[in-house]
This record gives C-alpha cells, structure tokens and sequence, in this order.
C-alpha cells in the first residue's frame, strides 16, 4: 500500500497536476491542506481533490474562505487572495472546504494536521523546541504536517531522547524504524518556500516503512500568467520562480 500525500496546493492547477501525474503508484491519497488561496485556480484545485475522493483535511485558508476562521491572522497580500477566492467558489466546492476536519488519524498511531496537534490551523513547526513540545504531548509515531511549506523531518529518538532535523528540500527518503517517532512535512505542491521552485510530494510506503519525497517540475510561467491576469497582488507570482 502507498499513500500519496500533497499538501498546500494553493489554488495551482499546474503544480497539482504535474504531481499526480507523477504520482501513478499511489494507491490512495492524502491532503493536508490549504488547497486554496493565492493561486488563481481555486476551482480546478478543489474539484482535483475531490475526484481523488480521500482524506483530506483543511488548512487556515481553507477555513478562512469557509468563514470558519478570522481573516485578521492572514498579511495584506494573503487576505486579498483570500478575498478574491471566495468571490470566484462555485457554491459546491465552497461546501466542500466547509466541511473539511481539522485533524484526522490515517491508521493507528499516524496522525494528520495542517500546521500541528494543538494549534492545527495556526501552528508551525519550525524548530527543534516546538517538534520536542509536540513529541512530548502527543502520542503518535508519524504526524504528518503542512502549513509551513518546507519538505523535512523531525525525528524523536526514544532511547536517548535525541530530536533531528533532515532538509528534504531536495527530496529524499525517511526510513520508519522501531524506537524513533517522526514530525514529517512532505512540503507544498503549489508554492514551495524551502528555496526549490518545484512542486513537493510525498509518498507513504507501508509495506517498505518509508516516506519519500520527491520533487516535480511544473508550467511555472503558466501558473504566474493566470495569477497576474486574475489581478492578484504580483508577487505571489513572482515568489513561485524562486520557491521563497
Ligand atoms: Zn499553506
């Protein structure tokens, strides 16, 4: 069994679809979130996910755009986004974003938010203090994470309480070994900021108990035309070129 696992799409019809073409031995999917906002394809992205029918759960802009969480946590740039996409939802796609979760456990012991285990919607793990709080707090042996949209992982050591962190910037594979519980961002298929402009996915592979990452080329010069001709601030554009 393989789980192909995306997150932070970010309404960007090109990167989603370069990745699930490359995503053929997927058995079953995965969302973590954060399928819309600054991009220009909000529709096209929800309607992707939809037809993969899987779990899937929602990130803050998801739930912004459902109305469910305050638009006053987002900067400038990211609430005229947020504006613009919910004028365009078709009535059925914004239904679907108001019913996502906000965390939901894909097997025993293996968890899934959009930024942590106790702040799902607003937390980012960005460093070793936050990921040993969340360890210590939280019973799970994989917590797969979005939000922050860099490809890594956090790894809990149990028999000398070592935490680690490995850059999957450039993707790479974690192996899942007894005695060690990870923190795992497979990072952002629609606007990576880990310094790679290709778009980011993971893959969970149960049998070998690996989680792979891997990086995919996309129509960037596309997706930017579409955001400029949307009249979305410019630089949610340009950022795609450079993955910041
Ligand atoms: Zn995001």
């Amino acid at each position: 069994m393989k789980i192909g696992i995306i997150s932070d799409i970010h309404s960007n019809y090109e990167a989603i679809n370069s990745v699930l073409k490359n995503m053929k031995e997927a058995d079953k999917f995965l969302c973590l979130g954060d399928i819309v906002g600054y991009g220009a394809d909000p529709n096209c992205c929800i309607e992707k996910i939809i037809d993969l029918n899987c779990k899937c759960i929602g990130g803050n802009h998801d739930f912004t755009v459902a109305g469910k969480l305050d638009i006053n946590y987002f900067n400038y740039t990211a609430r005229v986004a947020i504006f613009w996409t919910s004028l365009q939802l078709k009535k059925e796609n914004l239904n679907f974003l108001v019913n996502l979760e906000k965390k939901i456990e894909l097997e025993e012991n293996v968890i899934a938010v959009h930024g942590s285990p106790q702040n799902p919607l607003l937390e980012y793990i960005l460093d070793k203090d936050t990921a040993s709080l969340i360890f210590s707090k939280f019973n799970f042996k994989i917590c797969f994470v979005g939000h922050s949209h860099l490809a890594g992982c956090f790894s809990f050591n149990e028999n000398n309480n070592q935490i680690d962190y490995i850059n999957l910037s450039n993707g790479g594979s974690i192996e899942i070994i007894k005695n060690k519980r990870y923190i795992i961002n497979c990072g952002s298929v629609g606007q990576p900021r880990d310094g790679n402009p290709q778009a980011s996915y993971g893959i969970y592979d149960l049998k070998y108990n690996a989680v792979n990452i891997y990086r995919v080329s996309y129509p960037v010069n596309l997706t930017q035309d579409k955001i400029i001709n949307a009249g979305l601030p410019r630089s949610l554009a340009d950022r795609l070129s450079y993955g910041r």
